[in-house]
């Protein structure tokens, strides 16, 4: 079994969920839940992210599947990491390891990642098939049989351009961080397409305010792991092309649409700002109200804060004081 021949009919025929009234012929009428799970484990392994065999569940792994499910599911179907990760034992790979004191637990189902990720640490796989997934020929070799074995001819290519993405954009997150730590000064836009600059500059913010709304702080994911807050610009992108983390905030959806349209700002001491217009309208969310004169989180490290003069900018230009 140890060679990669043999994983590549492991692969070719993974136990999925073949009911053909849930799954069309868009993903072979069979659950592409595994395969995205596999997916993103290898895409982890090629940004350096993994390097031991070992593989949690991580926010990061959970970000990579729901992209893949995002990316090719129909829209508004939902699904959670937390049934695919641990079925994935029944293929024989794949390892899970408990929680200390939840050993009893491991073989259940289910169905929210925070319980998965109370009882399972995560998982190893062969090491013979570790070290095939750790070498970029043999796992694109594996990606491959996944891609033509459980999708449909018109999502192969989606599916692999996402792969790549994946890839660029972690790398560009990378970059916007390094250069933010080591303080450098200018910034220099790259050539980089659309959807990897927005992925990439997600993933920075995201992971910089460890998924807190810089306003309001709150701090939730769904129990598929999707996170409630996105990443927003202070100077938008159409100003000056500005993805460092000095021009970015991660804000839920309520404080992101206000900050937009000027009914918050950040003050010269880093407090929340709010239009009086909240209060005079009764239509607006009054609960902003509290939040006013109430300092903003941000990342500890000061390489990493939100510039004043990008706030500067924000209250002059779009804030209805
Ligand atoms: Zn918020």
């Amino acid at each position: 079994m140890a060679t990669l021949g043999g994983y590549i009919e492991n692969f070719g025929s993974l136990r999925t969920d073949k009911d053909r009234k849930r799954w069309s012929v868009l993903t072979t009428h069979q659950a592409p839940h595994k395969p995205f799970v596999l997916f993103s484990v290898m895409d982890l392994m090629a940004e350096g992210v993994i390097i031991e065999n070992f593989i949690e569940p991580s926010l990061e792994l959970l970000d990579t599947f729901n992209r893949y499910w995002d990316r090719t599911m129909p829209v508004g179907s939902k699904t959670t990491m937390a049934y695919p990760f641990p079925r994935l034992r029944t293929d024989g790979f794949w390892h899970l390891i408990a929680n200390r004191g939840f050993e009893n637990q491991i073989n259940m189902e289910f169905s929210s990642m925070s319980r998965l990720r109370d009882v399972c640490a995560g998982a190893t796989l062969d090491p013979e098939l570790f070290s095939f997934l750790m070498n970029s020929e043999s796992r694109e070799r594996l990606r491959a049989v996944l891609v033509t074995t459980y999708f449909a001819p018109e999502i192969q290519p989606i599916l692999l351009e996402q792969g790549q993405v994946n890839l660029a954009a972690y790398a560009y997150s990378r970059e916007l961080i390094i250069e933010a730590a080591d303080g450098s000064q200018t910034w220099n836009e790259r050539e980089t397409p659309v959807a990897v600059r927005d992925q990439g500059f997600r993933k920075a913010i995201v992971t910089l305010y460890d998924h807190r709304c810089a306003l309001c702080g709150i701090r939730m994911l769904t129990p598929e792991g999707h996170t409630v807050v996105e990443a927003a610009h202070i100077k938008p992108w159409r100003e000056n092309h500005d993805d460092r983390p000095s021009n970015g905030l991660a804000l839920c959806r309520l404080c992101h649409w206000s900050f937009d349209e000027g009914l918050m700002s950040v003050g010269t001491h880093y407090e929340v700002l709010v239009s009086r217009r909240v209060q005079l309208e009764q239509n607006l969310p009054g609960h902003i109200l509290t939040l006013s004169d109430r300092p903003i989180f941000y990342p500890d490290e000061p390489v990493f804060h939100p510039s004043l003069d990008n706030f500067e900018w924000h209250r002059k230009t779009l804030f209805r004081s």
